[in-house]
């Protein structure tokens, strides 16, 4: 789950790092009564979950209470990589002597916590990763131990030169360890990690994404959903039990279990076409979940066609074929569906599609690529 700033930047002041203050609002007047209260030089920024806002213009400094209502009342509304900004941040603006950039996330490879840090923060860190690999210091974390003294120094070393920042990074280095872990996070972000012309290391900017699985044992932090900021086919998948991820492409998946999901994705791909999701209904054939699924799926415009992938084991065949006309008969379906069904019962399934009218097949190479023809030709 993915969290704003404000929210990411609570978490990291409980845990000890310094973080400028900050208040939140939803109106250009609210922004603007805050910034005189900082006195007018302040930052406005929009909070939405997703990186680069500055490249899209909703971080703006101003330097009046007026000007910041000005900002607010553009960046409210704005619209940053599909997501609209119901709120801004508000904070006062720091002076910069020179941005790093320090995260820890896990590492899929070795399964542990993993510290990223690179002296030069403030850009895209990806493109650091790409083009001076040797700026950037991996660490990875054994988290029987957790982040060990001598770590935290070497990290600490590998950014700053000066004794006294490297004291504070040190230092700061355990303050983002403890506030990854005790929030169970699978990214805790600074970026950038500043240092002010008084030489003090503060956190201008907070990125943090919460392991789902750990929502349930930490009720504070599941509060900090806000269904509003979310794309809303993310919030119908989740409410229906469905695990859905939105991609580029148009060919609408819909499969049962996830291995079987990516696999269907990646014959999509090599017939040629994209898929535009991945979507796992899961173990279960109740027509509920198939047409939460044909909701999700026809309510993205870039859509040309709709392949089932379903194999029947325990999830019966008929049952599945069941729900999908059930759900053709519920809501309008425009971009043609095929549909593959093999296991149990699956004769009776290709017959109660077939008397529906849908294209039925039992071969995963045939249908896939069917699907991939069907969204060409749209
Ligand atoms: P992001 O673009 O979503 O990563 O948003 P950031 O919070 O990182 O802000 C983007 C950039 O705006 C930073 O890298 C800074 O250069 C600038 N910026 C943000 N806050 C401040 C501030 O308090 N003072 C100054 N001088 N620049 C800031
Ligand atoms: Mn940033």
């Amino acid at each position: 789950m993915d969290i704003h700033e404000y929210q990411a930047k609570e978490l990291f002041r409980a845990a000890g790092v310094a973080v400028p203050p900050g208040e939140v609002a939803t109106t250009a007047e609210q922004a603007e009564e805050i910034a005189r209260r900082y006195g007018g030089s302040v930052v406005v920024k929009a909070q939405v979950h997703a990186g680069g806002r500055g490249k899209a213009g909703g971080v703006k400094l101003a330097s009046s209470a007026e000007e910041a209502r000005e900002h607010a009342s553009k960046i409210l509304g704005m619209t940053i990589k599909d997501l609209t900004v119901q709120k801004v941040l508000v904070t006062p603006i720091e002076d910069i002597a020179s941005e790093a950039y320090a995260s820890v996330l896990i590492d899929r490879e070795t399964q542990r916590p993993m510290f990223m840090v690179s002296p030069e923060g403030g850009v895209d860190i990806e493109e650091v990763a790409e083009n001076r690999p040797e700026a950037i210091r991996k660490l990875r974390i054994d988290p029987r131990y957790g982040l060990l003294p001598h770590q935290a120094y070497s990290l600490a070393t590998f950014l700053y030169d000066d004794p006294a920042q490297v004291k504070q990074a040190t230092k700061l280095m355990g303050q983002l360890y403890e506030a990854f872990t005790s929030n169970s996070c699978s990214l805790a972000e600074i970026n950038p990690l500043i240092v002010t012309p008084e030489g003090d290391l503060k956190a201008i900017d907070a990125k943090v994404s919460i392991d789902e699985s750990a929502l349930f044992r930490l009720p504070e932090v599941a509060a900090y959903r806000d269904l509003d900021a979310e794309p809303a086919a993310e919030t119908k998948a989740r409410e229906a039990g469905l695990s859905f991820v939105k991609l580029e492409g148009d060919v609408g998946c819909c499969v049962n279990g996830a291995g079987l999901a990516m696999a269907t994705m990646d014959l999509v791909k090599y017939y040629g076409g994209e898929p535009a999701n991945f979507l796992d209904i899961g173990g279960s054939s109740n027509p509920d979940k198939v047409v939460a699924a044909l909701e999700i799926i026809t309510a993205d415009p870039s859509v040309k066609s709709i392949l089932f992938n379903i194999f029947g084991g325990i999830t019966r065949c008929d049952d599945v074929a069941n729900g999908i006309v059930e759900a053709a008969r519920r809501i309008d379906i425009q971009p043609p569906i095929v549909i593959r069904l093999t296991g149990t019962n699956e004769t009776e399934a290709l017959e109660i599609l077939k008397e529906a009218g849908f294209s039925a097949y039992t071969s995963m190479d045939e249908v896939v690529e069917k699907a991939v023809e069907l969204a060409a030709q749209a």
